[in-house]
């Protein structure tokens, strides 16, 4: 079987190109390690940059993170006891973030693929990606016990941090990489959110956060060391760290529930350079990982494949391969530009094992300043909601 382009993974970044592609009249086949609802279910990210949710509105997915998703045109920064405003929208000429979990978002990309007819495949086993320096290049995959081989134009590597495609490129690429000496235990409670933005905590027993889903669904981070057993941590002991770390002078904790989830995620900064070899191109986490402190790493994902569609949709088009030839360089600049805004956000509001009261005095610092600062506040609000990017396509 022959395809234009094969997608080996249906997380947002295979999902959203599979929708895009269509929408040129490009086809693909989507292969997809897991069960549909596994991908689903997943508790992943929750904060969409202004241009993810504009992006969706253009292409005819925006119904639902229109009238469910929940817009905040601001946020809190909380230390020293104290919480202080943050007015993305005023302060980016009204820009703003969207609450909307990723299993929204991608529910909303699996009900349009199954719309177009086009093939999503799921639970395929044994994946791999071969000839890629040719003008052929396949995927081998095995379904229902049966092995198949998939010729494709081009191959899309949107199989996430862990998938097969990013080592496919051997030592073709340079890796960039930088692991922090922490994790961040997360829950999902059943509680109304306290506050109607998130706030961010640096706090001097480390970083908290607290998000929400919904109405009724509070979602709460804080720092842990990395390798943290989440098994050493019952519900009561989760709920007294995030309230000692969470709650500020002026009364303001979040409301307590029942923990309906509970997990500990390390965090690291990734970049692989180029993202591309022969006719092999890496997008979202197959190709780049960001702390989750910025909330960029869904946001990425959609960017990338906004130039990927964009190129293929050139190539198809005209028979140019310019846009291909600069995917890569394209791409990296919004990807590098991420990782040093996670980077910053990370290394201000969380405590490092190493740091000492100098260190301490120096975030409290830095964080007077932005708080008081109208040019710091601008360049931290225009970097949260993300920058602007085209569109059209
Ligand atoms: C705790 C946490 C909070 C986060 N918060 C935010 C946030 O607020 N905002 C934000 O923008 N981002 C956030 N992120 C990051 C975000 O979840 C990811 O960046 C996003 O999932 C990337 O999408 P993707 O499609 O590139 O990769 P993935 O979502 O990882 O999808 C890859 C898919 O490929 C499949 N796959 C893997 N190997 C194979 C194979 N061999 N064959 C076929 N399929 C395969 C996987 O099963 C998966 O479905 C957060 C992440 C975490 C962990």
């Amino acid at each position: 079987m022959h395809v234009q382009v094969g997608i080996v993974g249906a997380g947002p970044a295979g999902l959203l190109l599979g929708h895009l592609l269509h929408l040129k009249g490009i086809d693909s086949v989507i292969l997809e390690s897991r069960n549909r609802e596994y991908v689903i279910d997943r508790v992943r990210a929750g904060v969409l940059e202004q241009f993810t949710v504009d992006l969706m509105t253009h292409v005819g997915l925006g119904t639902r993170v229109h009238r469910e998703g929940m817009r905040h045109d601001s946020l809190y920064l909380s230390f020293a006891g104290g919480r202080h405003y943050v007015p993305l929208a005023e302060l980016t000429g009204g820009r703003a973030i969207y609450v909307y979990g990723q299993n929204e978002v991608v529910k909303d990309l699996v009900e349009a693929r199954i719309a177009t007819g086009r093939p999503l495949h799921y639970e395929v086993r044994n994946v791999s990606v071969l000839n890629i320096d040719s003008t052929r290049p396949s995927i081998r995959y095995t379904a229902n016990g049966d092995q198949e081989e998939l010729t494709c134009d081009f191959i899309a590597g949107c199989d996430g941090f862990h998938g097969i495609c990013r080592p496919a490129l051997g030592n073709l690429v340079t890796f960039y990489d930088k692991t922090y000496p922490f994790g961040w235990l997360g829950i999902l409670a059943e509680a109304a959110p306290s506050s109607e933005a998130l706030v961010y905590t640096y706090h001097e027993r480390g970083f908290a956060l607290f998000s929400m889903r919904s109405q009724r669904i509070t979602r709460l981070y804080f720092q842990v060391p990395p390798e943290e057993d989440i098994n050493q941590w019952p519900d009561d002991a989760i709920w007294q760290e995030m309230l000692t770390r969470m709650s500020t002078q002026d009364g303001w904790r979040p409301n307590v529930g029942c923990i309906l989830n509970k997990n500990v995620t390390a965090m690291r900064s990734f970049v692989t350079e180029p993202m591309c070899a022969g006719r092999l191109y890496l997008a979202g986490d197959a190709a780049h990982i960001v702390p989750p402190t910025g909330a960029k790493g869904l946001n990425l994902a959609a960017s990338d494949v906004l130039h990927l569609a964009r190129a293929l949709a050139c190539f198809y088009g005209s028979g140019s391969t310019h846009l291909l030839e600069q995917y890569s360089e394209t791409a990296l600049k919004r990807v590098w530009r991420s990782q040093r805004f996670s980077w910053w956000m990370t290394q201000t509001l969380h405590r490092f094992p190493d740091g000492n009261p100098f260190d301490h005095k120096r975030q409290l610092t830095d964080l007077d300043y932005i708080t008081s600062s109208t040019a710091a506040l601008t360049s931290l609000a225009e970097n949260y909601v993300g920058l602007p990017m085209e569109l059209a396509f």
